[in-house]
């Protein structure tokens, strides 16, 4: 059945259809409507409609709004996941811990942070007041789809916006069910829409819609370059979650046993399609022989498999066109002359025609090659040597990107010290992985802006001075 878009509390029906495919298998997994400027239109005017009354709600009833909506994502767990490993390949078990755990975890962290907040302070002679930006756009991807859309619904809603969804068209049907459980946790019509359709054709009449004011996007650099344009444009407030080439740097000092399990978790968990994944694994000159037998050994378990056994570590990648791009990146980093140590383009035997590939490790890699530089989004991992601490500052930050990084090293103090030299938004020491109360987010090609917990709620508010208010208690 083609669900329709999700307009003003109503489900209406769409024009056109987009079918999404279950890239386990190659065949339909399910179908959204297919949005235009028309429907855009109608979901942004229900949601300027319902914001007025939406950002005078008191805090506390917002949060109890936000609460039943996380609520209903844990009720529906199972089911969330069984949905995202049908249109994206999530294995399952990850389906539900990571992808739908994270969401709730994003959720918690978001709640946390408004019942902590404080919506006006005192700074130098004047009152600031944080109110809520208005009407959001949101625009995401389908990599860890329902974590990005409750990163960005759970904080603009706690922040006092209305929003006008736009899920990605690869993986949509995670948010067909979270939009059937906003009616149900009682959240008043026009406060959430969501329109499917492409980039193109939705999209972009969002991002420009001058009825929009802020637009919040998690994506790939090119498109967020392009929504930074059109935004620019418009002079309408913008935040990209971009892509990431980020490096796991193993001090001289590292357990090779401890490490090289989670390295192989940050680098290849959802397939290598994870934004901050560590794909460039930097380790002392004279050590990668040992590197690489340690990577193997910890990539045994990783041979791709059924998304629906609870026991697959590595499903798909996530649809048929990523496949091909993934493949493209291991053919031009043999091109380039990287030493292929692990698996390799070819499809993997007795897997029908699923979206696989084997988990790919290539050494003796170096800058210059693609794939030290290009952001792959694929079970792909680059080895390359370093002789200095120097040098292995200078190659990690030798990146376009700035999204994330890892440091590994038996003394805990020298790791901090590394990760300092490290220019990216977040830094993992010794196998630490995304903190959701934290701020997260990239520099340089890697966006603009930061999402999770109270920096994630700011960046859904505008501050206004009110000089010559009177003051407030001091605290
Ligand atoms: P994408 O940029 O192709 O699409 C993302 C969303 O933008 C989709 O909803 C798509 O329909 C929409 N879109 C496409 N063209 C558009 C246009 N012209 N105007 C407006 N919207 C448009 O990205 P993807 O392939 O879905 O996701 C993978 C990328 O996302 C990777 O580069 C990855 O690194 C990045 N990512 C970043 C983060 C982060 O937090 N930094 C997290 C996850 C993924």
């Amino acid at each position: 059945m083609t669900r329709g878009h999700f307009l003003d509390g109503d489900w209406v029906p769409g024009t056109g259809a987009l079918t999404v495919t279950d890239p386990s298998t190659g065949e339909p997994a399910g179908a959204v409507a297919a949005g235009d400027a028309a429907v855009v239109d109608r979901a942004v005017a229900a949601a300027r409609a319902a914001f007025p009354g939406w950002a005078a709600r008191p805090l506390d009833t917002r949060i109890a709004l936000v609460r039943a909506i996380r609520e209903g994502i844990a009720r529906e767990r199972d089911a969330l996941a069984r949905v995202l490993t049908a249109e994206m390949g999530a294995p399952i078990t990850f389906a539900r811990q990571a992808q739908v755990g994270v969401a709730l975890a994003d959720l918690d962290a978001l709640i946390a942070a408004a019942e902590a907040g404080e919506p006006e302070t005192q700074v130098s002679r004047s009152r600031v007041v944080a109110e809520p930006a208005g009407v959001v756009a949101a625009i995401t991807p389908w990599n860890f789809p329902l974590h990005q859309i409750v990163l960005k619904l759970g904080a603009a809603l706690l922040a006092g916006c209305t929003v006008v969804l736009k899920p990605s068209e690869v993986a949509p049907l995670n948010a067909v069910a979270l939009a059937d459980l906003l009616a149900g946790a009682g959240l008043p019509a026009g406060v959430v829409n969501v329109v499917f359709g492409t980039g193109p054709d939705v999209g972009e009449p969002l991002v420009a819609h001058p009825d929009v004011d802020l637009v919040s996007f998690t994506g790939s650099r090119a498109v967020g370059g392009r929504i930074g344009a059109l935004a620019g444009a418009a002079i309408k407030r913008v935040s990209l979650e971009l892509g990431g080439k980020s490096a796991a740097v193993m001090l001289p000092d590292t357990d090779l046993t401890t490490a090289a399990p989670q390295l192989v978790g940050a680098c290849f968990a959802n397939t290598g399609q994870t934004c901050a994944a560590l794909t460039r694994l930097l380790v002392p000159a004279g050590t990668e022989d040992d590197w690489l037998d340690a990577v193997a050994g910890a990539l045994a378990p990783w041979a791709p498999a059924d998304p629906r056994l609870e026991s697959t570590l590595l499903g798909p990648l996530a649809s048929h066109p990523q496949r091909d791009r993934v493949r493209g990146h291991i053919q031009a980093a043999l091109a380039d002359g990287a030493r292929l140590v692990l698996g390799g383009p070819e499809t993997p035997a007795g897997l029908g025609s699923g979206a696989y590939l084997a988990p790919t490790v290539f050494t003796g890699v170096d800058p210059a090659m693609r794939l030290f530089r290009e952001e792959v989004f694929g079970p792909v991992l680059a080895v390359t040597a370093y002789r200095t601490e120097d040098e292995a500052a200078a190659l990690a930050n030798d990146s376009d990107y700035g999204l994330s990084g890892g440091v590994w090293s038996a003394d805990p103090e020298r790791a901090l010290a590394f990760a300092r030299r490290i220019r990216t938004g977040t830094v993992g020491l010794n196998g630490a992985g995304l903190d959701v109360g934290a701020p997260f987010g990239g520099v340089k090609q890697s966006g603009v802006g930061r999402e999770c917990g109270s920096h994630g709620i700011a960046e859904f508010q505008e501050l206004k001075t009110i000089m010559g208010a009177p003051a407030l208690p001091a605290r």
